[in-house]
């Protein structure tokens, strides 16, 4: 199985033989040592601003996007949230559910965001930005300084779901001032899906602090003061953190971060090259690293990821909702090198010769 689907993805060999092993008990000095690690990693990697903490939250990536806003956000506030698509969608539903006051800047799909957007915006009414930084059903990349320089003209607070972004494409939460930023397991930290992580700085401390807290499993006061000592107040996926843990300590010892987002970068570089002359077109703008979404331009995009998955033992990931049978997207994420593009490249070409795509 080739896997180029944005998540679950594929994994490296010593990750796979972690979770191969048996799960260890983890209220010990040993387990909290590996948590702080991670804390410590991550922090480094996202160049969160000095005074920032991590929180580890057993869920996915979508649980993390409702910690924020439960813990982050408040009644008082009045956010301004980017809905390209559907995980923009999702920031909406559950500021709405919340009932965070929210004004949505909706975009059509594959549309990236603009100063236009901003400008018609009086940003001295808004409290918070809340944004994911890469769109990842539509494979639009949001240009984060633009918005940085917005948040910073108003004071706005501002939270980034980077779960599909971070370690794909450059972000630097110090330089753009960022206040939250959110990522998971299963995207290019290439685990098992069942952990997702929050950076905050200073700033989004506070707010959680004189927030009061409205659920228990998700409340980031508790989990940020067990944090404090490596622990978390329930039981953790405490595999995936050690996978974590593995490949953070593995990406640090290969160059850091910044060799990791240019593998990436390579990788879909070298894939939207092998395919420039298909009859495929790129359907968005502002394309990011970690995915490439394409518009087939004679054969239904949904049957061509059926016909890869059942004939050829290689996935791509389908659209759902009304981009289903337009578009389907080709991940970069994971355990991926440029012979594995190779591999999908031919197949494609067989069902070019076949009729197919
Ligand atoms: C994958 C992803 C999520 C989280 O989805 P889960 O299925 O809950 O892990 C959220 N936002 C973005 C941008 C994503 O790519």
């Amino acid at each position: 199985m080739l896997n180029f689907t944005v998540g679950p993805v594929m994994s490296y060999e010593a990750i796979r033989e972690i979770g191969k092993e048996q799960v260890p008990y983890f209220r010990t000095p040993e387990f909290s040592e590996v948590m702080l690690e991670n804390e410590r990693l991550v922090a480094q990697f996202a160049n969160a601003p000095k005074g920032s903490r991590v929180a580890f939250m057993t869920g996915s990536g979508t649980a993390s996007m409702e910690t924020v806003v439960m813990n982050v956000l408040n009644r008082n506030d009045k956010a301004i949230v980017v809905n390209g698509g559907s995980f923009g969608e999702r920031f909406e539903e559950l500021c709405t559910l919340h009932a965070i006051p929210h004004h949505t800047i909706k975009l059509d799909y594959g549309h990236a965001l603009t100063e236009k957007h901003l400008e018609q915006l009086n940003g001295q009414d808004f409290t918070a930005f809340v944004v994911n930084m890469h769109e990842t059903s539509t494979g639009v990349l949001y240009d984060m300084p633009m918005i940085s320089r917005f948040c910073k003209k108003y004071g706005l607070l501002l939270v980034v779901d980077a779960i599909s972004a971070f370690m794909a494409d450059p972000f630097d939460m110090e330089a753009l001032q960022a206040d939250v930023m959110i990522t998971g397991s299963q995207k290019a930290l290439a685990c098992p899906p069942g952990i997702s992580l929050i950076v905050l700085s200073p700033r989004a401390l506070e707010r959680v602090e004189q927030n009061h807290s409205v659920c228990m499993y998700l409340d980031l006061k508790l989990a940020l003061k067990d944090g404090e000592r490596g622990q978390t107040p329930f039981t953790p996926a405490v595999g995936i953190l050690l996978q974590i843990n593995r490949r953070l300590r593995d990406i640090n010892a290969n160059g850091g971060i910044d060799s990791e987002v240019q593998r990436m970068h390579m990788l879909a570089e070298d894939f939207r090259q092998k395919i420039h002359d298909m009859p495929l077109e790129i359907f968005n703008e502002s394309p990011s690293n970690a995915v490439t979404c394409l518009h087939p331009l004679r054969n239904n995009a949904y049957d061509i990821f059926t016909i890869l998955k059942d004939e050829y033992d290689i996935w791509i990931c389908p659209n759902g909702g009304e981009l289903r049978n337009k578009v389907f997207r080709v991940g970069h994420l994971g355990a991926l090198t440029p012979d594995d593009n190779t591999t999908l490249v031919n197949a494609m070409k067989d069902m070019i010769k076949r009729g197919l795509l």
